[in-house]
């Protein structure tokens, strides 16, 4: 079969042939609709050896759906043909987080080598993939498996990331979104389905600018030195009560540790290698700085239902396997608006 595969340090993502995979006892072979294209793989693949925690090559894509081909020895529950999302941060399925459904924080994922498909484990971005456990595996019920592959991360993200603050989105707050991207634009989008909070987004092009008012932004401010007063002065001075900065570079760190309110929160969820420092007078009082990472099983059911009862519209792009090197180099020049989904048998 084809597959979309980061072969050597610092080089371009490769479409190759791979043996066809079999699922192994307790696996799930699916075949392959689509798979969403996410920043992070760009931060993988800009990582020098030593920080690679995995052997290459890689089969690239941690957002995928698909149906169901075949099922391991012992794997019930599920039936040929039917249509799942993969959810993607796998854990052991036993230890005090995972019991929780919180696998992306599994205690012992590292210790028993499992990683996530895509991101050390062979990923979406073929024809087939393997599914370490029908664990992994939630019902697409109905939803339109390309605009719903990029809810696995680029929905499920975000809305791990505005549930912790939903408690201080009451009438009246503001919700900052900085980087209107993949994430981004989701993000604008559970906002304003989940909150009554006002949406203020900030990216660098007005072309993601539009594609954020679109998507239900209240008010959008170019992200540049003057963006924390912007927001300051649209919020009467009190600024943001919930700041997301879905790029996490060090001046959009700096930047929402800038616009935050009182009792605020920030949360860094991009890889920009961005910090905020905590400490009396750093930052407004109280003001709690969290990194998340991704989300939890129960989280992404709660995704795909919002996404049934029409609250989420992703913007995709598609592209064909053969055309997935390009749509990384796109992704990485900023040039995709929303997110780029790759249809491996399309
Ligand atoms: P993307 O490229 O689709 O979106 C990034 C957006 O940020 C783009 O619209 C870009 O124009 C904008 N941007 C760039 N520089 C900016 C600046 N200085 N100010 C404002 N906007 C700016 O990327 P994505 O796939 O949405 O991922 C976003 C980030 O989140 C990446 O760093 C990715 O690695 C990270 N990520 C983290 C997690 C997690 O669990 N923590 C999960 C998925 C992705
Ligand atoms: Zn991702
Ligand atoms: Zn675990």
């Amino acid at each position: 079969m084809k597959a979309v595969q980061y072969r050597s340090v610092g080089a371009a993502p490769e479409v190759v042939t791979v043996p066809d995979p079999e699922p192994g006892p307790g696996q799930v072979l699916l075949k392959v609709t689509a798979a969403g294209v996410c920043h992070s793989d760009i931060a993988v693949m800009s990582m020098p050896a030593e920080r690679l925690s995995f052997p290459l090559p890689l089969t690239l894509g941690h957002e995928g759906v698909g149906t169901v081909a075949a099922l391991g020895a012992g794997v019930t529950g599920l039936a040929e043909g039917e249509a799942v999302a993969v959810y993607g941060p796998w854990g052991c399925g036993n230890c005090a987080k995972c019991a929780e459904g919180k696998e992306n924080y599994c205690l012992r994922a590292a210790e028993l080598g499992i990683r996530p498909p895509g991101l050390g484990a062979p990923g979406a971005m073929a024809e087939y993939m393997v599914v370490d456990s029908p664990r992994h595996l939630v019902p697409l019920g109905g939803l339109d498996p390309v605009r719903a592959v990029p809810l696995t991360d680029a929905g499920l993200t975000p809305y791990h990331a505005i549930k912790r603050s939903l408690g201080k989105l009451t009438p009246g707050s503001t919700a900052v979104v900085i980087g209107t991207g993949g994430l981004g634009h989701v993000a604008i989008q559970l906002l304003r389905a989940m909150t009554a909070a006002r949406v203020i987004a900030l990216d660098v092009t007005e072309e993601k600018l539009a594609l954020a008012r679109s998507v239900g932004a209240h008010e959008t401010v170019r992200s540049d030195a003057s963006a924390p007063a912007r927001v300051r002065e649209l919020t009467g001075g009190i600024g943001a009560q919930v700041v997301l900065d879905f790029v996490g570079a060090p001046p959009t760190a700096a930047a929402a540790g800038a616009m935050v309110a009182v009792e605020g929160d920030v949360t860094i969820v991009g890889l920009g290698g961005g910090t905020l420092a905590v400490g009396f007078g750093a930052l407004p009082y109280e003001v709690s700085v969290s990194s998340p990472y991704w989300g939890t099983r129960a989280e992404l059911i709660e995704v795909l239902d919002l996404a049934r009862v029409g609250a989420v519209d992703v913007h995709v792009e598609t592209y064909g396997i053969d055309e997935a090197p390009l749509a990384y180099e796109r992704l990485h020049s900023g040039r995709i608006n929303g997110r780029a989904v790759i249809l491996p048998n399309g």
